[in-house]
């Protein structure tokens, strides 16, 4: 495929996959130390899907602390999230797919739950808020700082085994949930009076 006109990391998130990276299936992976689902490495080759985060990149971007737009590690202090709910962790247990968090983490715990997104540094923030379209449009936009604590878990797919046995938990993304120093003694009664969760 061609190599495109616009630049990873400038034009287009370096998270972001492009229509050259297929996926092959999976494989044990360096980037978590276990199977995992692995595609072809060749951002800026054919055109971005915005809509999806290239498999290794966004487990590095969680793993590594790298920031999804411009690929290079954010620090303390400058770790913004744009579109990351706040919740409890005894909601996050209680969802439809339940997480399972370390016990030490509190029910009324107050968490940052960012999905498959690590924060920004606020600079790319700033710039990907000007020019991205998806995100001009979109009604939960909140930049807010990211705890200084936070928990990375695994969204893990079956992968069916070639020679018929179980299939095997291997890692598609990584979830990442900022840690607040804040406990909601009133959680239940707060969550339970919300509008019910909003679609994945
Ligand atoms: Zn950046």
């Amino acid at each position: 495929m061609k190599k495109s006109h616009l630049s990873v990391g400038v034009d287009v998130p370096w998270v972001t996959s492009w229509t050259a990276e297929a996926i092959t299936g999976v494989a044990p992976c360096a980037s978590v130390g276990a199977l995992a689902l692995c595609q072809q490495e060749a951002a800026g080759f054919g055109k971005p899907e915005y809509s999806k985060n290239h498999l290794l990149r966004q487990r590095l971007s969680v793993q590594r602390m790298l920031c999804p737009m411009c690929g290079e590690p954010t620090q303390t202090g400058d770790r913004w999230t744009q579109v990351a709910r706040r919740t409890w962790a005894g909601s996050l247990r209680r969802d439809a797919n339940g997480m399972a968090l370390p016990r030490e983490i509190e029910d009324a715990r107050v968490v940052i739950d960012a999905g498959s997104i690590a924060p920004l540094h606020k600079a790319c923030s700033d710039l990907s808020l000007q020019h991205c379209p998806h995100l001009k449009a979109d009604p939960n936009v909140n930049v807010q700082p990211f705890p200084e604590l936070w928990l990375v878990t695994p969204l893990l797919i079956p992968a069916t085994n070639e020679t018929g046995g179980e299939p095997l938990p291997a890692v598609a993304f990584l979830q990442l949930v900022g840690v607040t120093e804040r406990l909601d003694a009133d959680w239940r009664r707060k969550r339970a009076a919300q509008p019910k969760a909003r679609a994945a």
